[in-house]
């Protein structure tokens, strides 16, 4: 087995038990047939003695090939099940120990896809194909084996026909790896290119009345289909051939040609033509699943190789004991990181030397122009990624100093993309504390102010949502979120523009929904919203992954630096829009 195949290592002896079974099978099958084809010729040359023997042996030869080729099959399945377990269970077990921002990197629907399909196809792959494999490989071995046993001038006219279907099959088949090649590239052309279509739809919708990503979406489907029609035009006619030449019909009439011509000589006797003709016959069509075979192995290679890619993802080196902190205080100390493996990443850091104290109970908000590495470092914090210099501590233990129970102990978070899964409403408030009561679930609902928009749900607590969560706005979704939050009442809260996809309806409501999630804990923010960032209790402003800036809002306005400077921008854009829209109400909560 080459490496790619590595996989199946698990079940290996069960595959190869499965292809012995199926091969041996075929061999009795074949075995069925040769003494069927005696039993004629017996018959015809004798027609008032029965044959007994060989009719015995060719039945049982029957039925012992349909009953290997039922535990072949038997054992494949088995093995596919097996399989698949063990694959999803590694996977799981894999991607726990990945660091988030790897998975984050990978993307949610990419890995669901690898999880779910490839090794869906896998699957299929070792149930069905395996068995078929061995089949389609010793089938025609056997049957020219017997042939030549049985008659080597007939056996060559069987072969002769059989190289020619074969010789139309490899011209057929001639550029077909660079066909699958380019064909699978052009299928996820289509697929990225649908996806970015669906994605993009809002925008689409607002701005651009589609033409660009739709024009896009419709380059990729016009190269797929003219990547099939190649391939069509290149294959069509030699692998129609091929089928020609391969069904049994050809090689029957040539043994039927032959056998009557070496008959009439009286070199050839009744019972060997006969066994011939219904062994030959099926020869050249047994190669043909070997074509779809061709297929069904590359696209299992594919699958495999995406398989092989998540398990790949390198893993957080997590200790096992766990020291515990002692308060909720966080520590950046000396903090340099850049996206990309140090120190080949020296030359991009996107923080460089950032040192900060947040005391337990305060709130620390994050400000700076756009790309000044506030996310990355709220994100830090759950350990995303590990930081390249310096550290980061909890209550002074370093967070690489907790097992990942630990610090998910210590640390919320509400991001601007709210995640919610695939479950009732209840189930994904309750997430990361599953003994919540109702009692408690509603309670943390009504504090996130979420209780009423729930009720009005078609189920109420016990409405589905997840990706295709319709029925809910983002800014609702996000209020979900942070129920789910003030249920797991952890001591650190890290926020990251937990307002951003708001509808101003909803933002009243979510502030209210906050400032009850941000009491009593060390707060860690991202926010463009100056009404939140001004009652912080300390200001740390980012530039260049830089902290250039820190203080409270009054010191930071009466400095002439880039808060200064943020807070003027903001004060003058209040004024244009107070000028425009002399009416500004904040209302929409509950
Ligand atoms: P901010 O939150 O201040 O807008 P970010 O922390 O999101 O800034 O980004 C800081 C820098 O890191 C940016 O230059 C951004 O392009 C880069 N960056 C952010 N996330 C990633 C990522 N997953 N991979 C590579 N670069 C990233």
């Amino acid at each position: 087995m080459s490496k790619s195949w590595d996989i199946l290592q698990p079940v290996q002896r069960q595959i190869q038990l499965a292809m012995v079974l199926s091969g041996t099978s075929a061999v009795f099958g074949l075995a069925a047939l040769a003494l069927l084809g005696l039993v004629l010729g017996q018959l015809m040359q004798h027609p008032h003695v029965w044959p007994w023997l060989a009719m015995t042996l060719a039945f049982i030869s029957l039925a012992a090939s349909l009953l290997l080729r039922l535990s072949a099959f038997n054992q494949s399945h088995y093995a596919a099940f097996r399989l698949e377990t063990i694959l999803r269970t590694d996977m799981a077990q894999h991607l726990a120990q990945v660091s988030l921002g790897d998975i984050q990197q990978f993307g949610a629907g990419a890995l669901s896809k690898v999880m779910q399909d490839d090794i869906k196809a896998l699957h299929i792959f070792v149930a069905d194909s395996t068995p078929m494999y061995a089949r389609a490989m010793v089938a025609p071995i056997c049957t020219l084996l017997i042939l030549v046993w049985l008659d080597w001038r007939l056996a060559s006219g069987a072969v002769a026909v059989l190289l020619l279907g074969v010789g139309v099959l490899g011209l057929a088949m001639r550029n077909s790896g660079q066909m699958q090649c380019r064909y699978n590239a052009a299928r996820e052309r289509v697929s990225a290119a649908i996806v970015e279509f669906v994605q993009a739809m809002p925008v689409v919708r607002t701005f651009d009345t589609g033409h660009t990503t739709f024009s896009r979406y419709q380059q990729a489907l016009e190269s797929y289909q003219e990547i099939l029609t190649d391939w069509y035009r290149q294959a069509g006619f030699p692998t129609r051939y091929a089928f020609v030449v391969l069904n049994p019909l050809p090689t029957l009439i040539v043994l039927l040609g032959l056998g009557g011509w070496l008959g009439a000589q009286g070199t050839l006797n009744f019972a060997t033509w006969a066994a011939v003709l219904l062994l030959g016959a099926g020869m050249a069509e047994s190669v043909m699943p070997l074509m779809s075979l061709h297929h069904l192995v590359a696209r299992a290679k594919l699958s495999v190789g995406r398989i092989q890619q998540v398990m790949a993802l390198p893993i957080l080196p997590i200790p096992i004991e766990s020291r515990q902190p002692s308060s909720s205080a966080i520590d950046f100390e000396g903090v340099s990181f850049g996206h990309g493996a140090y120190p080949q990443s020296k030359g991009e850091l996107v923080l460089h030397d950032v040192t900060f104290h947040a005391a337990p109970g305060t709130v620390t908000a994050l400000v700076g122009p756009s790309g000044a590495g506030k996310s990355t470092i709220a994100r830090l914090i759950p350990r995303f990624w590990d930081v390249d210099a310096g550290c980061i501590r909890i209550g002074g233990v370093d967070i690489r100093d907790m097992t990942t129970e630990t610090l998910m102990a210590q640390v919320a978070f509400v991001f601007q993309e709210s995640f919610l899964l695939a479950d009732s409403v209840a189930n994904n408030i309750r997430m990361g504390r599953p003994d919540a009561t109702m009692e408690e679930v509603v309670a943390a609902a009504r504090a996130a102010q979420a209780h009423n928009f729930i009720q009005s749900l078609p189920e109420g607590y016990d409405t589905q949502v997840g990706e295709r969560g319709g029925l809910i706005s983002g800014g609702q979704r996000q209020r979900i979120t942070i129920a789910r939050a003030i249920l797991q009442n952890r001591p650190i809260l890290v926020l990251d523009e937990p307002t951003a996809f708001a509808d101003p309806e909803n933002e009243a409501a979510l502030m209210k929904a906050l400032s009850v999630l941000m009491r009593g804990r060390t707060v860690i923010l991202v926010t463009h919203r100056f009404a939140t960032i001004r009652s912080a209790h300390q200001i740390l402003v980012f530039d260049q992954g830089q902290l250039v800036e820190r203080g409270q809002h009054d010191d930071l306005v009466n400095q002439s630096g880039i808060y200064a400077w943020l807070w003027s921008r903001h004060e003058k854009a209040q004024n244009w829009a107070l000028k425009r829209r002399p009416v500004v109400s904040e209302n929409g909560g509950e």
